[in-house]
């Protein structure tokens, strides 16, 4: 994580000029690249067959199953963060592996998880206690999430589960204070997750505090899972540091390594494609609203936050003209950011986001009644193909009956 400092570098379209092919989409739209999840996929496949460790989808970044079948050669299987998430990849990615974390499993949703899951992993000591031996009976891989309480990383407290008194992952103390012999004897592996859009430095920060605090146990166990966050695919992370980190773990613990990442299996793997709707000044400041929303559209610009990639685009002042961007919405805050172009932008310019595969199509809302934005792929022969399309229906019948 970290703002634009972190952020991948930007790639643009490599020979091809996207007004003209992408020319007949409407907008807004969401299109996925298909030719570049496969590159992604090709990178975290190699890593897997250097050292052995299986890695996971993580499916709260990207769930557009319709490019499972393209990502499945190169996974071991999807990770998710609850019931839906689970029977999403069980159905959508068969054949492979079924993770599944979550901060507190359901009574009710339990017996239809087992349905789906291959390895249950929970949150603390209390509910490995209450649904622990049916997943076990059940004959399911379960494990602990854990707490190494070791911060990586500054200035974005919602991204950090190590701070004091989080609620994600049991810290040593709790371990303490509620793991019996009987509860132990039911873990097949532990989890972590801490990291967030971090290069492998993080994760041997990490690893050396889950050896000081969990060390004497990990020996018992058969799999260490190192959750997501790994950066992996972008192209300046350190993956010789990444491997060193996979095998201190196989070789200190004898465990299975586990890695569940979800930007970098669809990093830089999507566009996002607006309309100028207006263009307009105030005082000093030039202004553009879009038919896309950050509040809407692209959440993560306003809540990590960050300013994403655009084509043809500066950073502000950069260029002769900078224009802030932003949505059609009530909110004040709508705004994408600000970006510098060769000319001042009219009506009916057109505009591509970069890096919008994650944490987008999954999460975007119909707040202020915005349309949801068609998905696309871009697929690797270069022809576009509609996934889905949105409507009216689409907002109204998701608050009420009608
Ligand atoms: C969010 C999350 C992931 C994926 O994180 P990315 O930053 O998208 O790689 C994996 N595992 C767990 C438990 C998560 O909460």
């Amino acid at each position: 994580m970290g703002g634009g400092e972190n952020r991948p570098p930007f790639q643009p379209l490599k020979g091809r000029d996207w007004q003209e092919w992408f020319q007949e989409l409407p907008t807004p739209s969401y299109i996925l690249d298909e030719g570049k999840l496969r590159a992604n996929g090709q990178v975290l496949k190699a890593l897997q067959e250097r050292t052995g460790c299986k890695v996971l989808l993580a499916q709260k970044a990207f769930s557009n199953f319709d490019l499972y079948g393209t990502l499945a050669p190169y996974l071991a299987g999807t990770e998710a963060s609850g019931l839906y998430e689970a029977r999403l990849g069980r159905e959508e990615m068969p054949d492979r592996e079924v993770h599944v974390f979550c901060g507190a499993y359901r009574q009710q949703d339990f017996g239809e998880l087992l349905k789906y899951a291959d390895h249950i992993v929970f949150n603390s000591p209390r509910q490995l206690a209450q649904f622990g031996p049916a997943a076990k009976a059940a004959g399911k891989s379960v494990g602990l999430r854990i707490n190494p309480e070791r911060s990586t990383q500054e200035g974005h407290a919602i991204y950090d589960p190590c701070a004091p008194g989080s609620r994600l992952g049991t810290t040593r103390a709790q371990w303490d204070a509620a793991m019996t012999p009987e509860l132990t004897g039911l873990l097949d592996g532990l989890h972590f997750h801490t990291l967030c859009e971090q290069d492998s430095d993080a994760l041997e920060v990490t690893l050396g505090a889950v050896a000081d605090r969990f060390g004497d146990v990990l020996p018992g166990m058969k799999w260490l899972n190192f959750g997501g966050g790994h950066h992996i695919t972008r192209p300046d992370y350190d993956l010789e540091r990444l491997e060193r980190c996979i095998r201190r773990a196989q070789e200190a613990w004898d465990v299975e390594v586990y890695l569940e990442p979800g930007e970098a299996v669809a990093l830089n793997a999507g566009y996002f494609l607006t309309t100028v709707l207006d263009a307009f000044q105030n005082g000093e400041t030039s202004l553009a609203i879009l038919d896309a929303s950050a509040a809407c559209h692209m959440p993560d610009v306003l809540e990590m936050p960050y300013r994403p990639p655009l084509y043809g685009a500066g950073d502000p002042g950069e260029r002769p003209f900078t224009v802030r961007l932003g949505g059609p919405t009530c909110l004040a805050g709508d705004v994408v950011g600000d970006y510098s172009f060769d000319r001042p932008l009219a009506e009916g310019d057109r505009l591509l986001f970069g890096d919008m595969a994650i944490y987008t199509t999954c999460k975007n809302n119909t707040f202020n009644g915005m349309p949801l934005p068609d998905i696309w792929v871009l697929r690797e022969d270069g022809s576009l193909e509609k996934l889905a399309g949105f409507g009216y229906k689409d907002f109204k019948y998701r608050l009420g009956q009608g």
